[in-house]
């Protein structure tokens, strides 16, 4: 009641106490949130990846990398500036043997944050630590059910057994599982089947995405260069950034169709499942033509 107070005083009508922040924060340039690549490097080499370096480049990389110093003077900065939702990302965050110290320091001044990683890395004892900092979430990159596939589009053979083990620890130690898998052409024929297993674990929430970007140096990532050669779309000739785009919009109405099948044809429901905003599911599907209780026959 105070903050809708607030809110009201303040012009916003009955906005949220977030909506309320967030506009003070745009007012004020506050950076309110944060998004922190920690590292260009990662033990896995993801085929979509825009990030990542070739494994046996760590070292060259690496000396373009913030100092664990750095990083700390600048969540200094972030925080006197107002700074509260911080993600720590890479690269995969773990590789970093100064990541906790970067944790610990994100912790100490305050910031709510979150974890992007891979899980790979993730033994007991990191997970134990991981949980004693209390992180908002850890978010997990996930592309497969099926072992096969998701090790394929990793490179990394074993990484799904290692990934499943890393939910269990972080579960076991009441840490928020976040899932989030990224639509691809090896694994768009699997997503009901991901998704049962993400209900299954019992995660707190698991979102799609159909967005593959350039890499950070402008180049077409590798194994997505080829899997477009390899396809049905790529021409030579043809930029990346138009490649992409007609890659992104097929991919992302097959996902769309899948996510209406499976809410039953009910808009509301696929956007709540897929922590998506209702408005713009909506603009997507008029975009694409999908009426509520469209099916796809890609997915069963
Ligand atoms: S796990 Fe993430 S950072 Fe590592 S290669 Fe895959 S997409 Fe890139």
């Amino acid at each position: 009641m105070i903050f809708e107070g607030c809110a009201q005083n303040a012009g916003l009508g009955d906005a949220s106490l977030m909506a309320l922040i967030s506009a003070k924060a745009d007012r004020n340039r506050t950076p309110l949130n944060v998004h922190l690549e920690l590292t260009y490097r990662c033990n896995e080499q993801c085929v979509h990846c825009y990030c990542v370096v070739e494994h046996g480049r760590e070292q060259e990389v690496r000396r373009h990398e913030l100092t664990l110093d750095e990083i700390r003077g600048l969540l200094d900065e972030l925080a006197d500036m107002g700074g509260l939702y911080l993600t720590l990302s890479g690269g995969e965050v773990m590789v970093r043997p100064d990541f906790f110290e970067i944790a610990e320091h994100a912790r100490r001044r305050g910031f709510a944050y979150r974890i992007f990683t891979n899980g790979i890395g993730l033994t007991e004892a990191k997970v134990e630590r991981l949980a004693a900092l209390e992180p908002l979430t850890v978010e997990l990159s996930i592309f497969s059910a099926d072992p096969a596939v998701h090790d394929a589009i990793t490179r990394v053979p074993g990484s799904f057994r290692r990934l499943m083990a890393a939910i269990e620890r972080l579960q076991r130690h009441g840490l928020r599982v976040y899932l989030k898998t990224v639509v691809m052409k090896p694994n768009i024929d699997g997503l009901a089947k991901l998704d049962r297993l993400g209900k299954d674990l019992g995660v707190f929430t698991h979102t799609y995405s159909c967005e593959v970007s350039p890499r950070v140096d402008g180049a077409v990532p590798r194994g997505l260069g080829r899997k477009l050669r390899d396809g049905i779309e790529f021409e030579p000739g043809v930029s990346f950034r138009d490649t992409k785009e007609k890659w992104n919009e097929l991919f992302e109405r097959r996902y769309l169709a899948w996510l209406i099948k499976r809410a039953e044809g009910n808009i509301s429901k696929a956007a709540r499942d897929a922590d998506m905003d209702r408005k713009y599911l909506h603009k997507l599907l008029r975009k694409h033509g999908i009426t509520g209780g469209e099916t796809s026959d890609d997915n069963n």
